[in-house]
């Protein structure tokens, strides 16, 4: 009798610990989806470079606190994003402390709306320079690398945003865009060795860039904190559920297992419906 034939399963590819001897750098995680990605990385045994402003003590804390309860090696670089020449020296300080860069998740972002007629130039140079000029800089920084080891994941968080406009974003929406854009190149780029490029699309999670807006809306149209949080949710998200840095994070672990070696250029939403409509 023919019945199907059925192949041996293959062993789960998306193991505890499975980046155990990776060294990742993960820009802008001193807070929010850089900080829920941090923790999932080191999660799976990576060992994690932070990056990003915030008060000495918090950034210590943090970082003591992944490596101690993850037991693997966390470092951190003061890099400002907007100079491309402290990006150099970010991966060249992960490099003395890990050995190499075998994970870069560009994340660090900044924010600003106003209508295009009043949008300061020097808001548009530094969200252009902070949110698409440094995934260039350190994307260009880590690639030898990777390329000589022949393993590599870069991960760029664009946005929903990177996928369609909303009033009053101009910077930010032609950056995210050229994020995707340059996220394809990259994968191009890399197509025939084992080093991938995708950029993950996240709709709102609520994190201290998001929560200026909501405060922004509350204090603009007289609203409570819950009603213009749930009016920012409404505009856009129909899950009208926040995205969590933890989803987030598992997502960028996802795409550094071997069962993801294939996806190669794509832009993952993660944004409860925003970009179906
Ligand atoms: P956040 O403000 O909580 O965190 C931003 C991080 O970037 C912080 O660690 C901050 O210190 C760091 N940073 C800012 N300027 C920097 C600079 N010049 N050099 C180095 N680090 C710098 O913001 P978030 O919401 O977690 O955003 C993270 C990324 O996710 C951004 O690229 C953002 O555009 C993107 N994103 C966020 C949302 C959302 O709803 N929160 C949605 C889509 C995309």
């Amino acid at each position: 009798m023919n019945g199907p034939v059925l192949s041996k399963p293959e062993p789960l590819p998306f193991t505890s610990r499975m980046l155990k001897g990776r060294a990742a750098v993960v820009t802008g995680s001193t807070s929010g989806i850089g900080l829920g990605i941090a923790g999932a990385l080191a999660a799976q045994g990576a060992d994690v470079m932070l990056n990003g402003f915030g008060r000495a003590e918090d950034i210590e804390r943090v970082r003591s606190s992944l490596a101690d309860t993850h037991g693997v090696r966390v470092s951190y670089s003061v890099a400002d994003m907007s100079k491309p020449d402290e990006i150099d020296g970010m991966i060249t300080q992960a490099t003395d402390d890990f050995g190499g860069v075998d994970i870069l998740v560009n994340n660090a972002g900044i924010q600003h709306t106003a209508p295009v007629r009043e949008f300061p130039i020097e808001r548009w140079n530094a969200i252009l320079a902070i949110n698409l000029t440094a995934v260039f800089c350190a994307t260009r920084a880590v690639l030898p690398h990777m390329e000589s080891r022949g393993w590599g994941r870069i991960i760029n968080i664009a946005s929903a945003h990177g996928l369609v406009a909303s009033v009053h974003k101009a910077a930010y929406v032609a950056a995210k865009h050229g994020v995707l854009g340059l996220t394809k190149v990259v994968a191009l780029e890399t197509a025939t060795i084992g080093v991938t490029c995708n950029a993950i699309c996240p709709g709102w999670v609520l994190t201290p860039l998001v929560q200026k807006q909501i405060d922004d809306i509350a204090a603009r149209e007289g609203l409570s904190a819950d009603d213009a949080r749930a009016k920012l949710l409404g505009e856009k998200q129909p899950s009208l559920e926040f995205a969590t840095p933890e989803q987030i994070g598992a997502l960028a672990a996802f795409l550094c297992s071997d069962a993801a070696a294939q996806i190669r250029g794509a832009a993952l939403p993660v944004d409860g419906g925003w970009t179906a409509q």
